[in-house]
């Protein structure tokens, strides 16, 4: 054992690879992020998913399950269907 642990804050895991441990280099490889929730998810949508997104909210849907369908956090999708980011679309 190396001793070397996961340079992800606080991840107390062993390092697999890029320095990652193997759930933040999975994660990584999947996502191109290491984060559990995407900070700044808006860039990470194209304007059809925005468009998309909002008619799900019409349907119903709440922020918590648009978020883990887009793959965006909530704080994202609340602001997606206010119109706070993405008012182009
Ligand atoms: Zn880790």
């Amino acid at each position: 054992m190396s001793g070397a642990t996961c340079t992800v804050d606080e991840c107390p895991r062993e390092i697999m690879a890029r320095g990652w441990c193997s759930l933040h280099y999975g994660r990584w490889r999947k996502r191109g992020t290491t984060d559990r929730a995407v900070r700044h998810g808006n860039a990470k949508l194209d304007p059809e998913q925005v468009v998309r997104l909002r008619q799900r909210h019409a349907d119903g849907r709440t922020y918590g399950n648009l978020a883990r369908e887009f793959g965006i956090n909530r704080a994202s999708a609340y602001q997606i269907v206010k119109r706070k980011s993405w008012k182009h679309v």
